[in-house]
């Protein structure tokens, strides 16, 4: 059964049975709210999740979106929108203590996009960080 936390681990979930999808969202929404160029979800039924220990503060980020993060460390880990995601908990990816086991089966989004991204797989890539000069 996936479990996960907040960085601080402070609050700590588990989730049943099979994600509904995985994806990555590159909506301005998620990238504000994370500080991240893109937020990869996996959507599980939203009675499959069960929050272990803690308490999520939750914002209010837009008319129906809910995002609740650790009030001590900030980690983002759920989004809640009873209007386009009905009865889904969408847990930030990897906030699960083994993200690997859900791969992401589509980007979503994209016309939102930061317009670097698209070659971002492009980049070149260094185990830690390049040598220096
Ligand atoms: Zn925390
Ligand atoms: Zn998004």
């Amino acid at each position: 059964m996936p479990t996960g936390r907040c960085h601080c681990g402070a609050i700590r979930y588990t989730v049943e049975g099979e994600p509904v999808y995985s994806g990555l969202c590159h909506c301005i929404d998620c990238r504000r709210h994370a500080g991240a160029p893109m937020v990869g979800w996996t959507a599980y039924p939203a009675a499959a999740l069960k929050v272990l220990q803690g308490r999520p503060k939750v914002y209010f980020s837009s008319e129906h979106g809910r995002r609740h993060f650790c009030p001590d460390c900030g980690t983002v880990l759920f989004y809640f929108n009873d209007a386009a995601l009905p009865a889904l908990a969408d847990i930030q990816t990897a906030t699960l203590d083994d993200p690997g086991l859900v791969a992401p089966q589509m980007q979503v989004q994209t016309a939102e996009q930061i317009d670097w991204m698209k070659d971002a797989h492009n980049l070149p890539a260094f185990e830690r960080y390049p040598p220096r000069g």
